[in-house]
């Protein structure tokens, strides 16, 4: 059930999202008007490629201090690093801990979006992540009765949060890998500021972020990859300051023994890949963390409830591709929304 055409011609493996002319090629010198200084960096964390460019006379300077934030932020929220917040929660035996407020930021926000999505947004699927081998790469196929076991620990509301402080049951571990980028970007965003930057784009693993526009006063154009053929992009958003973020079916996937092909994004209501007939589910908004939480509920929700969550709040805007080849997206895009792929594309409904 789970073979999938988006993952079967899915030539490259890697993120959902590039950058069509922000973070383009010529990182130097009067891009166009408005500033002539810009500086780019390429930093791998997090497991991840992340391109960071900035304008004005401060970019270099400000670039190293984002340089040097998304390192303490994977120090901390790492799951396998010893000394982080979430490999001590992890070996917490049901004790609490106390985490940094980072963590409990997403801490938080992951409790909200999960009772926001009836639990599809899981960070306690850890283990279940495990048993498939997404955390390590040894990927194998684990039995029905194995999944069924580790679901029993998987109750996101049993984790108690209160003040500094984190709770989880024994045998519970968690896993940040959902929104823990979106919340990087942010966190990137602010120190540029801080830095004296108000002109960026940032790409980590194809989740794209911007601060203010271009420096001639113009949008951003960011491109969005073709899930059944991610080297090459299906439609372009024209955004300003916004966070577009990107989870898909062929981001991180292996073919089993039995030819099926799976993917890293787990339903929790039976352990395996989300199949719920979306391939790829992009989120645009104001917040990178509320982006990311989202883009990887709203893949296991499927169409209908995904639609749904938007009607509900039409706080985002999102662009959904279902595994029968539509795109569909919210009528807030309709004005920097452009299909440049082969397959149709149209606006989701009001009701
Ligand atoms: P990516 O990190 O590939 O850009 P996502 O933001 O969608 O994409 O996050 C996927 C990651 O989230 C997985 O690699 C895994 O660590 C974790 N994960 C998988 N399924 C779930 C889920 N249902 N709820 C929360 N986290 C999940
Ligand atoms: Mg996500």
């Amino acid at each position: 059930m789970l073979i999938n055409k988006a993952v079967r011609s899915a030539a490259v493996c890697c993120a959902g999202l590039i950058l069509l002319t922000g973070c383009g090629s010529g990182d130097s010198s009067s891009d166009s008007a408005g500033s002539d200084v810009s500086a780019a960096k390429d930093v791998f964390a997090m497991d991840t490629f992340m391109t960071l460019k900035a304008y004005g006379p401060d970019a270099e300077p400000a670039l190293d201090a984002a340089a040097d934030r998304i390192a303490e932020l994977e120090k901390t929220l790492s799951v396998t690093d010893k000394s982080s917040d979430i490999w001590r929660l992890n070996s917490s035996a049901g004790q609490p801990v106390e985490v940094s407020s980072d963590t409990m930021t997403i801490l938080q926000k992951a409790a909200e979006v999960y009772d926001k999505t009836g639990g599809a947004l899981n960070i306690c699927l850890y283990p279940v992540l495990r048993a498939w081998g997404f955390t390590t790469s040894e990927y194998r196929i684990p039995g029905d009765e194995e999944l069924r076991e580790l679901l029993e620990n998987t109750d996101c509301r049993k984790v108690v949060l209160d003040g500094m402080t984190a709770e989880l049951p024994s045998d519970y571990q968690v896993d940040l890998g959902a929104l823990a980028k979106g919340y990087t970007g942010d966190e990137i965003m602010e120190t540029l500021r801080e830095n004296g930057v108000d002109s960026a784009i940032i790409s980590l693993g194809g989740n794209v972020q911007s601060l203010g526009t271009k420096p001639d006063g113009s949008m951003w154009k960011v491109s969005v990859r073709d899930p059944f053929s991610p080297d090459t992009d299906m439609c372009v958003v024209e955004i300003g300051e916004k966070a577009v973020i990107t989870s898909g079916n062929y981001e991180r996937y292996f073919t089993g023994e039995d030819g099926n092909v799976y993917w890293h994004i787990i339903d929790g209501a039976d352990g395996y890949p989300a199949d719920n007939g979306l391939v790829s589910v992009t989120v645009i908004g104001d917040c990178g963390l509320d982006c990311d939480a989202l883009s990887t509920a709203l893949f296991v929700e499927g169409y209908p409830d995904a639609c749904e969550q938007w009607r509900k709040s039409r706080d985002f805007e999102m662009i959904l591709v279902t595994d029968d080849g539509k795109i569909y997206y919210t009528e807030g895009l309709s004005g920097s929304f452009t299909n440049i792929s082969s397959m149709p594309a149209e606006v989701i409904p009001d009701a």
